[in-house]
């Protein structure tokens, strides 16, 4: 299951969530229960591009391909 992460526009909040594909956009702000949080492309991005861009070793910069 991928990782997402969040900004709740509300209240400042950063954080993480474990969720489906399916359900990425229904996560509430864990602060202050704003349904409408902003999702963060860092992580997603991420997982995305390292699934089939980077070989092993060859990534020095990138934490998630070793
Ligand atoms: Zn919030």
């Amino acid at each position: 299951m991928p990782t997402y992460d969040y900004r709740c526009p509300g209240c400042g909040a950063e954080f993480s969530a474990f969720v489906t594909m399916s359900r990425r956009n229904e996560v509430p702000c864990p602060e202050c229960d704003r349904a409408e949080v902003e999702q963060r492309v860092t992580s997603f991005y991420h997982s995305g591009s390292a699934a089939g861009a980077c070989a092993p070793g060859r990534c020095a910069s990138c934490a998630g391909c070793r």
